[in-house]
């Protein structure tokens, strides 16, 4: 079972069930194990794209509150070397960045040629949040889809690989997580008082993710959505996705300064 990247608007699947899969019987005997082989599989492969150099690859995560963008993270990089990557995770714009146009903070994450950029939210907040709290009118809102399309198309062109990953979870999986995070101590400080409030705007997160997977899943920056309420099936999804398309890349060691050749150290 892979993930399939979101090409036309019947692949858009975000109901409440479809974050769960539904036959198990495709799912590896133990998934968190396949899900750690995978995550040794992108090490590996890390370790080439940081010789290489040719490519960097930006992977976008995207997701309700208690989603489990900072899980996936944490169990999905386990094995990469921190040196090759780097997590930016993007909150409510600064008094700076409103300044900017809604691209400047991000375009400066972006990974260099050699790395990988993990995006923890990202320019698709100023889709999501405008529209849940109906701040953004049509022409705007149509503007953005073209901006956001426009620069990724321009990321990919100069050597970006760009994986977007929405993490669907279930109202039920999410109302669970909220409440661990009430009753676990060791994990209050992860609750915020406005994730209640985006809690009661389910379907107008729903509508707006709908048209963010309509309008800007291309094929040089695919969408995939992720079925998130289970923890070890989305971390071996997402890494096997990572892993096939850093595969997929034909990475290579550069060929090695003839100079050294029948060089000896004494
Ligand atoms: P998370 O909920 O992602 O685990 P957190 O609770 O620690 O993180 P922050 O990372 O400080 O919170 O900020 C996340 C919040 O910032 C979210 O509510 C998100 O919608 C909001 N946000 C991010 N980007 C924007 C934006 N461009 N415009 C408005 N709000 C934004």
């Amino acid at each position: 079972m892979k993930l399939k990247p979101v090409q036309s608007e019947k692949d858009i699947k975000i109901a409440d069930a479809d974050a769960r899969v539904r036959h198990r019987k495709r799912l590896p005997h133990s998934v968190k194990t396949a899900a750690e082989k995978e995550g040794d599989r992108i090490a590996q492969l890390q370790r080439l794209l940081y010789a290489d150099r040719r490519y960097a690859l930006l992977i976008v995560l995207q997701g309700r509150d208690a989603s489990g963008k900072d899980g996936t993270i944490r169990k999905v990089f386990t094995s990469v070397n921190p040196q090759g990557c780097e997590v930016s995770s993007f909150g409510v714009p600064t008094e700076l960045e409103q300044r900017h146009d809604f691209l400047w903070r991000i375009h400066i994450r972006v990974p260099a040629r050699g790395m990988i950029g993990i995006f923890n939210r990202s320019h698709y907040e100023d889709i999501l949040v405008p529209r849940v709290h109906d701040q953004i009118d049509k022409d705007t809102l149509r503007d953005r889809y073209r901006q956001i399309n426009d620069f990724e198309r321009y990321l990919v062109e100069n050597g970006t690989v760009l994986l977007k990953f929405m993490l669907h979870v279930s109202p039920d999986e999410q109302r669970t997580r909220l409440e661990e995070r009430l009753l676990d101590e060791t994990k209050n400080w992860k609750f915020r008082v406005g994730d209640l409030d985006d809690r009661r705007h389910w379907d107008e997160f729903s509508k707006a993710y709908h048209g963010i997977l309509k309008n800007t899943s291309t094929e040089y920056a695919p969408w995939y959505i992720v079925p998130a309420d289970d923890k070890d099936v989305r971390d071996w999804l997402v890494a096997r996705t990572i892993a096939d398309a850093l595969d997929d890349l034909d990475l290579r060691y550069p060929t090695a300064d003839p100079a050294i050749k029948g060089i000896t150290i004494e």
